[in-house]
């Protein structure tokens, strides 16, 4: 194999190139990115950057002169529109690119609000670019109104930076409570209070009717003003050049447990890639999972022929909150609770029958870090003991 070209340059595709190097790989690559910066980390665009703690430098995964070094042809700010497998080449905004392997790693975008709302598209943000964020940061100005729509962890990563620069927040969410989608009721319920005593307004179970003027009106009635909008309602994978070359996509590009799609010469990874996990087709949108499968697919595209098995841990921080979280909750037919030694801490732990499937571990680092293992080596405490707080978190390894 003497080309692989690679489309998307975030966190997984820049992952993919440097693998490829560091596994050996002594054909060409070329890492194609449409944003015109360095490939960069992303979580800390909804904290420490958006705070003004973190500067753009650090934010980038790796020096400029990295990719020169490594042999890493790093083109950004172009576009690909094609790809054409018949010829194995990708067809970008500045020329054709042949390719032996290819590989997606595109990413996602944020959910619109939808147009219908009426809200002036000056006024309404999305935190997913690092383009998203310069462009709202002069908007965090003390004293003012935001408008804070989608209670997940872009809502709430920025209502905890909105908070702490003197802005005054209203969340609205559609679902019955914060972090449904992704979390338990009880840590649902200690965000709530977090952010209520920080002064958020959090309005749950509310859906928007209107957004013209810079006045949103509520499912219930109920009216606020607001001078600027942000919306945290999710995302959406990059699938569409995929789908457009015919291969199968389904909410994501559908790839194997290898990672290939169904054209066994294009691979995908990280938030664009859908894939099967205990018995269930999902994508992980998180850092982690676009680290670990881009460097499975690389592995693999060299011929290691392994499985990916996704060891999903996230996290998360809202003011001087820590939550960690260990596994995927999916499937979770109980939770069990244990309180940590301090005040504000404690550990949710999700279990299905005896299985302990994830761990929810707030300001508690010991917790989350034994709840790792466990998980990681498949190994599951029984829930009593657990909750029981006599017994020492180590003595449940
Ligand atoms: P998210 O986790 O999907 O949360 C979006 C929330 O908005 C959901 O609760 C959704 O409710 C709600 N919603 C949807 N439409 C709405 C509407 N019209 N009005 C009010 N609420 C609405 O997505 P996100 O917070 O935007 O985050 C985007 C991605 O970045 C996710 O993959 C997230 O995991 C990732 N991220 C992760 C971290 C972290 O790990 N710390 C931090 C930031 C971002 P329904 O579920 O009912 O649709």
């Amino acid at each position: 194999m003497k080309q692989v070209v690679i489309v998307g340059a975030g966190q997984a595709g820049a992952t993919a190139a440097a693998r490829l190097r560091a596994l050996g790989f002594g054909g060409a690559v070329t890492l194609i990115g449409q944003e015109t910066t360095l490939p960069y980390q992303r979580p800390p665009l909804s904290k420490k950057y958006l705070l003004g703690e973190m500067d753009l430098e650090r934010l980038h995964l790796r020096p400029g002169k990295f990719y020169a070094e490594a042999g890493i042809d790093l083109r950004r700010g172009i576009a690909v529109q094609a790809i054409d497998r018949a010829r194995c080449r990708v067809v970008t905004t500045m020329g054709d690119l042949p390719y032996d392997a290819l590989i997606l790693t595109t990413g996602a975008r944020a959910r619109p609000l939808p147009e219908t709302l009426g809200a002036d598209p000056a006024r309404v943000h999305v935190v997913r670019t690092l383009a998203d964020v310069d462009r709202m940061a002069p908007e965090f100005g003390a004293g003012r109104r935001v408008l804070i729509v989608g209670g997940g962890y872009i809502g709430l990563e920025a209502a905890a930076v909105a908070v702490r620069l003197g802005l005054q927040v209203t969340l609205v969410e559609m679902s019955a409570r914060i972090l449904q989608r992704v979390a338990a009721p009880e840590t649902s319920d200690y965000f709530r209070a977090l952010h209520r005593d920080r002064g958020v307004e959090i309005l749950e179970a509310t859906g928007l009717q209107s957004l013209a003027g810079g006045k949103a009106v509520l499912t219930d009635g109920q009216v606020r003003s607001y001078d600027f909008i942000i919306a945290g309602i999710g995302i959406l994978p990059n699938d569409g050049l995929a789908a457009a070359a015919g291969l199968d996509c389904d909410g994501g590009v559908l790839v194997n447990a290898r990672g290939q799609s169904s054209d066994p010469a294009i691979w995908a990874a990280g938030d664009c890639a859908r894939f099967s996990f205990r018995g269930q087709m999902l994508r992980l949108e998180s850092v982690q999972n676009a680290i670990d499968q881009a460097e499975a697919v690389a592995a693999n595209l060299m011929g290691a022929a392994q499985d990916y098995r996704p060891k999903p841990w996230f996290w998360s921080d809202q003011y001087e909150t820590k939550l960690q979280i260990a596994g995927l909750n999916t499937g979770y037919d109980r939770v069990v609770v244990r309180h940590g030694a301090q005040p504000g801490t404690s550990a949710h732990w999700y279990y299905r029958g005896e299985e302990l499937l994830a761990v929810d571990a707030i300001n508690e680092p010991r917790c989350y870090m034994v709840a790792k293992r466990l998980i990681d080596a498949g190994r599951s405490p029984a829930p009593e003991r657990v909750a029981d707080p006599g017994v020492e978190l180590k003595a449940l390894l």
